[in-house]
């Protein structure tokens, strides 16, 4: 692959439950996009448990992965996906922003950031040439591997900083939802509402610093991509560097106060279950934290999160149904 430009990586950043995945999926029906799902848990979901592939495969029957894999690798069982693990983990932690800002200071942590960058460049490398499209969308959600990508000069990052109303995204983690890959019957870890406010906080204001020190971020509400999705499509399009006209948004659409989605198939390594989703999904604002929250959580999440709820404009203005 030598030779070739960059390729352009959009990531899709932000605290778990915030809506990465149907930012994903709709972004993923434009064309010259390929949507690849989580790929920090792609070698341990997908290679090591044999999760399912968005597209209903076992992942190492998946077709389009096993191309991936074999030109970025020479196949799957190439990947030393012990090491992977071992470079993800001396890396790629929130506690290891710091370093991620200036890795050069501590040699060693700077040789395992290029090696972790090494492996995942050709991931994406590979992605971009075997699906032949000029943008790979990466829904990994942590701030910390967006860092990581800051940090590597071998791809051009864009950032799309997706956020939602913290009450809502601690309600979310509450409920328990079955995880359709698992080849196992397992559900979808479920946390506190304090504790999910603090990881709130901390993911929200990394991403936030993440572009104030230059990196190329569009910041989106969910409440307003549920709201408007054609017009906040629009905008991450051309964000992402994507000529997208009303024929390619044709996807998107509304019967009277219903809007829906028509969604086609995406090789997702892993996310939340809606990647399986395919055909006609409506697309509705999720508020139900609004009457099913007790008083007692909803106050202690708004207390913890105050200050971002009130950057976002959570508290000033009522987000659109
Ligand atoms: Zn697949």
């Amino acid at each position: 692959m030598e030779g070739r430009a960059r390729p352009r990586v959009v990531y899709i950043g932000g605290a778990g439950r915030s809506g990465s995945t149907l930012t994903e999926r709709l972004l993923g029906q434009l064309p010259g996009v390929c949507t690849v799902g989580e790929v920090v848990y792609m070698c341990q979901r997908g290679i090591v448990e044999g999760n399912r592939c968005g597209c209903g495969e076992p992942f190492r029957r998946c077709a389009f992965w096993h191309d991936v894999l074999a030109a970025a690798f020479g196949g799957w069982d190439k990947v030393n996906v012990a090491r992977v693990a071992e470079l993800k983990a001396a890396v790629d932690r929130t506690r290891f922003i710091p370093w991620l800002l200036a890795p050069a200071v501590r040699p060693a942590f700077r040789r395992a950031l290029d090696e972790y960058m090494s492996y995942n460049t050709k991931l994406y490398d590979a992605i971009a040439v075997v699906s032949g499209c000029g943008v790979v969308v990466d829904s990994s959600k942590n701030a910390s591997f967006a860092f990581c990508l800051r940090a590597c000069a071998g791809l051009e990052l864009r950032v799309i900083h997706i956020v939602r109303d913290s009450r809502a995204v601690a309600y979310s983690w509450t409920r328990k939802v079955r995880r359709p890959e698992a080849m196992v019957p397992s559900y979808l870890p479920t946390n506190a509402p304090a504790r999910t406010a603090w990881n709130w906080s901390y993911q929200n204001g990394a991403l936030e610093l993440l572009a104030r020190i230059g990196t190329p971020t569009l910041r989106v509400r969910y409440e307003d991509l549920v709201a408007a999705p054609e017009v906040t499509l629009a905008r991450i399009a051309a964000f992402s560097g994507l000529a997208v006209g009303d024929h390619e948004l044709g996807f998107v659409g509304s019967d009277g106060k219903s809007r829906w989605a028509d969604l086609g198939v995406a090789h997702t390594a892993s996310g939340n279950p809606m990647r399986f989703a395919t055909g006609r999904i409506p697309i509705r604002i999720d508020d139900e934290w609004r009457t099913a929250m007790s008083a007692a959580q909803r106050a202690t999440v708004t207390a913890v999160t105050l200050p971002l709820l009130m950057h976002y404009g959570y508290l000033t203005r009522r987000p659109s149904a």
